[in-house]
């Protein structure tokens, strides 16, 4: 396993010059290898910020300009939306679109996600990669197990590497993978400006849960697979999203209360916020996202437990009146 090299500082050498690490807001060994490690897994470098959105703020500052209008995929996480919200009296601006079909015109970046959480809809992705403006794909819940976005034209992929890269619920974490390296030295430089660095133990964490990643992956795509079907037969489940890739699940009820009486009855399944962690979570959405979703609608991270255990905690909880 990795050292955690938690060290601020590094002596210079015999000659009094710096080396490759001398202060950790420029680099750190133990971050530096947790993006060497991401950035082969994406095919491209990779760079760590200390939270997904702490990634999406670099990455928008590090980029654009004021007066830049991003195109954001529609119906995707609801926080990058409240992210460039609150970067609108810094002069940046967003109009949503269909990430189905091709991005509109006059836009500076293209921002999509693969899927998009809680919709679980798929960008088109060649039909981003063939506007003029560089593209982001927010690959947090696919992974690149299942997506390496570099290769089908993106720009720049995201990651909130709380989710599934560290994949324990114990690591606040996100990260962007660069396909040119220039763009990627902008942002390095930018960053080390602006001191949104991550943290050595963290990185660490993420060099823990990288190496379980492909087969926590695959299992909760196999695990959630099944729960999705099973989802769609049950009575009290009107709509089922699950995209074919990936361990999240959306699926509606018939109301908001249905829906709060559901996630609070279940007991293997936590009732809790976030996704891809190894412990299954489920929540309604309505309460964050509001008109935004169905009221019934309720968001499922699967976990790593046993496929039938799961399933019998949902259809339990389903069937409680
Ligand atoms: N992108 C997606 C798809 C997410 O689901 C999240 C968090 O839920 C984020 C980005 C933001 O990541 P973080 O919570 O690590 O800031």
């Amino acid at each position: 396993m990795e050292p955690i090299d938690r060290s601020t500082i590094w002596p210079y050498d015999e000659h009094g010059e710096p080396g490759e690490f001398y202060y950790s807001r420029y680099g750190n060994p133990t971050v530096a290898e947790a993006e060497r490690q991401l950035g082969e897994l994406d095919g491209g470098t990779a760079l760590l910020y200390p939270s997904g959105s702490g990634a999406t703020t670099a990455l928008v500052l590090g980029l654009l300009q004021t007066g830049d209008t991003i195109a954001l995929a529609a119906g995707c996480y609801f926080g990058t939306s409240v992210t460039f919200d609150a970067l609108e009296r810094w002069g940046l601006r967003y109009v949503e679109y269909d990430q189905t079909g091709p991005p509109p015109d006059g836009v500076q970046l293209i921002w999509t996600e693969a899927p998009s959480n809680p919709f679980l809809t798929m960008p088109n992705l060649e039909a981003a990669a063939a506007h003029p403006a560089p593209l982001v794909v927010d690959a947090t819940v696919a992974t690149p197990v299942h997506l390496r976005p570099l290769e089908h034209g993106a720009d720049f992929v995201l990651h909130s590497a709380t989710k599934y890269l560290a994949g324990h619920d114990d690591a606040l974490l996100g990260a962007v993978v660069c396909r040119d390296a220039a763009a990627a030295e902008t942002l390095r430089v930018f960053r080390t400006r602006t001191g949104i660095v991550a943290a050595a133990d963290t990185a660490w964490l993420l060099l823990r849960g990288l190496k379980t990643l492909d087969l926590r992956v695959r299992r909760q795509t196999e695990t959630a697979a099944a729960i999705a079907e099973r989802l769609a037969g049950h009575p009290m489940v009107q709509t089922v999203r699950y995209p074919g890739i990936g361990g999240l699940i959306s699926f509606d009820v018939a109301d908001n209360d249905t829906a709060r009486r559901v996630e609070t009855s279940t007991r293997l399944v936590v009732n809790a916020t976030s996704l891809g962690g190894v412990t299954s979570v489920m929540e309604s959405r309505y309460r964050w996202e509001g008109e935004r979703v169905p009221p019934g609608l309720l968001r499922l991270s699967v976990g790593l437990e046993d496929a039938d255990a799961l399933w019998a905690d949902l259809a339990r909880a389903l069937d409680q009146r």
